[in-house]
């Protein structure tokens, strides 16, 4: 560790691939741990990458005990196709290929890249919102698969990121708290921010929460900031569009809901009602998607209970 403290803007590049990837690295004044921060694996959640930008800008060397990574924008090839959940080059989902592969297509390669540098980290942020077309309220997700030591790690963090709702999850595959979970570093998803906004409460919501994982840290001398009690949910339901149409939902994110209750229902191009959806089980709705365009397999709706 260097004695004196130093801010680099730098790319990571991506073997095989020509994407770079823009990365703020701070070294601090003293040794401590390396945190890593990812926005922008979903590239059309605009209020993450808008935190990492401002978050990177404002972090100062002389105050950082350890290593902060900040990748601003981990999928460019999304946010500047403006394209929902997958990489076009592709068609996969950034968030459901890691850890990636080494000489897979590019959305794999990118994983395998950023799989990499957490590799060299000791905690991970990645932060998300709702899709260009997904209402969300803000939630975090840990796993609770692995060492116990880091999953009581990744809660800690969860909890003091700010956010009421907790989801602690087997995990969804491919996804990056999952990997970081499985290399052994404690990791958190941190979602807040929806429908293609660059909304200022979301961002200061992450901007909160990343100043309080550095106090959670030690890698900064302030105290740490104290959260309200949060809600720790286990059981997540996710369900997917049965049919191609137009969906009209009846539903809102934050919205408690009762299990059976009509979620919304799928129409024809003339205006018959060819699905209903139904809420599968009690809990809070954790996002919703707003395009009235669906397509068959893509997600509707989330529902996350005790
Ligand atoms: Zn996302």
């Amino acid at each position: 560790m260097a004695d004196i403290g130093r801010k680099i803007r730098d790319y990571l590049t991506v073997p095989g691939t020509d994407v770079v990837l823009p990365l703020t690295r701070v070294d601090g004044i003293m040794a401590g741990p390396t945190l890593l921060v990812t926005a922008g694996v979903h590239g059309g959640e605009y209020a993450p990458i808008e935190a990492a930008i401002r978050f990177a800008s404002a972090l100062e060397a002389e105050r950082i005990k350890g290593q902060v990574l900040v990748v601003h924008l981990t999928n460019p090839l999304s946010f500047f196709a403006k394209s929902q959940y997958v990489v076009p080059r592709d068609g996969k989902n950034l968030n459901r290929v890691f850890p990636g592969v080494a000489n897979g297509t590019v959305s794999e390669r990118i994983a395998f890249a950023i799989s990499r540098l957490a590799s060299t980290a000791d905690y991970w942020v990645d932060m998300h919102a709702g899709d260009i077309h997904e209402a969300l309220v803000p939630f975090v997700i840990f796993s609770d698969q692995g060492d116990p030591r880091v999953v009581s790690r990744s809660k800690a963090m969860a909890q003091i990121y700010g956010i009421d709702y907790i989801l602690q999850s087997a995990a969804i595959g491919g996804g990056t708290y999952a990997a970081g979970a499985r290399m052994g570093i404690p990791s958190i998803l941190a979602e807040a921010g929806q429908l293609a906004q660059v909304d200022e409460g979301a961002v200061t919501t992450h901007l909160r929460g990343l100043e309080n994982v550095l106090r959670y840290l030690e890698m900064v001398a302030e105290k740490l900031d104290s959260v309200s009690q949060s809600h720790i949910l286990h059981q997540f339901a996710w369900v997917d569009s049965p049919a191609t149409g137009l969906f009209y939902r009846s539903i809102q994110a934050g919205d408690v809901v009762r299990v059976g209750v009509v979620a919304g229902v799928v129409r024809n191009p003339f205006g018959d009602i060819i699905e209903e959806i139904r809420v599968p089980q009690d809990g809070v709705v954790l996002f919703v998607v707003t395009s009235l365009a669906i397509n068959a397999g893509e997600p509707l709706f989330a529902v996350a209970s005790p």
